[in-house]
């Protein structure tokens, strides 16, 4: 059981005992939940190492609002997909118009590009985004209702060397978050929209006769997107998936040549791969190149990450033909995978100092002090409430500091401090006048958290 599971079962096993005629507490909604600071360590660990890798390759960050024109997404990701068909939370505004809570970014990426000119700016713009998503989706472990996604988008240029340079930026962000190793890169290319649509035909005729296999799901499927048969998850159709036609014999020779030169870019990049010619990706305005980065040891859920070139979407949106790529993963489950690897993420949230005190006077003395350690860069805690030394110095126990600062009567009256070093018990008394001195000369001062505002952002 995980800290948050621990924490509901602690909450409803409270619920129960002490809330007799009381209105019973909120839960969140399903397949929501709350970011812990425990897991905060693994998303800002995952934000420091995303921004390094993007500032290193020159994206920029943009953020997109949090809910667009539904036609968006629509327009973009397809009405027969999942997402447009069932996983859009879609209102309505007081004035009747249509919003979706983003489902996805690079939709509305893409809208921001043209309605913000960026085919203006030197090409290829790259951007990067760090932000939630929303799909009614079924929850369960790695699927949930509102999830996070970093990913990262080149747009209004066209070449295998682009592709090749994107994979390589999400595997270099895999290596620094420790996961690398144990993702497999699955990929593809599905040609471009003419040959879609011939071999969406091949695939129609394949599965003539063998309706009675498949699942209502799939049935639906066959009907409206043959080709979403591809990523089914039902044994049936993943059995008859395997004998079906494949997406190689029916890509143009230039689709052949791009993914071929995609290839030979990774071999020598020395970035291994597993050609999938079933992966076609859930959203309708892919083509070309598709990839997922995929942990085999996982069933379902097993795509922490994915992406591929989607030229023809900026004129979907109604902008000028603009070749672009993109990639994104789903930071949950990365965390998920970071926690299976046993990934340790190293945290400045640790406390230096606890500072301790007794009585009103010590108080008035404590609380100016707090300040001044803290604008030397010691992290410090102070307990102001009201307790006994021994329970406050527990407290500091469970805070793992090494260090506390004591400031009872007697240090009052005489202007000292006591400075306990928490790991081995021994303490010191300092004048009252050296006690952030001798802190720091304790924690060292390579190790204090100052603030510097011109530290570039
Ligand atoms: P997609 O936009 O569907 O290509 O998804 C990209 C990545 O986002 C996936 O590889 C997952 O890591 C993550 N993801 C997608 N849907 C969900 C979800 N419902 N819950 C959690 N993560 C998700």
């Amino acid at each position: 059981m995980n800290q948050e599971e621990q924490l509901n079962v602690v909450a409803e096993e409270e619920g129960d005992a002490s809330n007799e005629g009381r209105v019973p507490p909120f839960q969140t909604p399903k397949g929501v939940h709350d970011i812990l600071p425990i897991d905060h360590d693994f998303f800002t660990f995952i934000k420091k190492v995303v921004r390094h890798r993007c500032r290193q390759a020159g994206y920029k960050r943009i953020t997109t609002p949090m809910f667009e024109f539904t036609e968006v997404f629509k327009r973009s990701i397809g009405d027969t997909s999942d997402i447009v068909s069932k996983e859009m939370y879609t209102f309505q505004d007081r004035k009747g118009r249509s919003l979706t809570l983003k489902p996805e970014a690079t939709a509305a990426i893409v809208r921001s590009y043209i309605q913000n000119n960026m085919s203006q700016l030197p090409q290829p713009v790259e951007l990067y985004y760090i932000e939630p998503n929303f799909r009614y989706d079924r929850p369960q472990a790695g699927r949930y209702r509102q999830f996070w996604q970093f990913g990262f988008e080149v747009i209004g240029e066209s070449d295998p060397a682009l592709d090749a340079q994107a994979i390589l930026l999400a595997q270099r962000i895999f290596g620094d978050l420790g996961i690398a190793d144990s993702l497999k890169l699955q990929i593809n290319n599905i040609g471009d929209m003419a040959s879609r649509a011939v071999y969406a035909e091949a695939l129609k005729d394949y599965y003539c006769g063998k309706e009675r296999y498949l699942s209502e799901e799939d049935r639906g499927r066959l009907l409206k997107n043959p080709l979403r048969l591809l990523d089914s998850k039902h044994e049936d159709t993943i059995i008859l998936n395997q004998s079906a036609p494949k997406f190689k014999d029916y890509i143009s020779k230039e689709s052949q040549e791009f993914h071929d030169e995609v290839l030979e870019y990774l071999t020598d990049l020395g970035i291994g791969y597993t050609e999938n010619p079933t992966l076609v990706r859930g959203l309708d305005y892919y083509n070309q190149t598709v990839f997922e980065f995929w942990d085999e040891k996982k069933g379902a859920q097993n795509s922490v990450g994915g992406g591929g070139r989607y030229d023809g979407l900026t004129e979907l949106l109604g902008g000028q033909p603009t070749p672009a790529i993109g990639f994104a993963m789903g930071m949950e489950r990365v965390i998920a995978q970071m926690k299976r690897n046993k990934v340790r993420v190293p945290s400045k949230d640790d406390l230096h100092v606890f500072v301790a005190q007794l009585g009103r006077e010590a108080k008035k003395i404590c609380l100016p002090l707090i300040d001044q350690l803290r604008e030397n860069g010691i992290k410090t805690m102070g307990a102001l409430g009201k307790g006994a030394f021994k329970n406050q110095l527990k407290i500091a126990d469970k805070f793992k500091v090494p260090y506390c600062v004591l400031i009872g009567l007697t240090e009052v009256r005489e202007k000292t401090a006591i400075i306990r070093n928490m790991k081995v018990g021994t303490q010191v008394t300092v004048p009252f006048s050296k006690v952030v001195e001798e802190v720091v000369k304790r924690i060292g001062k390579e190790n204090l958290d100052v603030y510097d505002p011109k530290d570039p952002i």
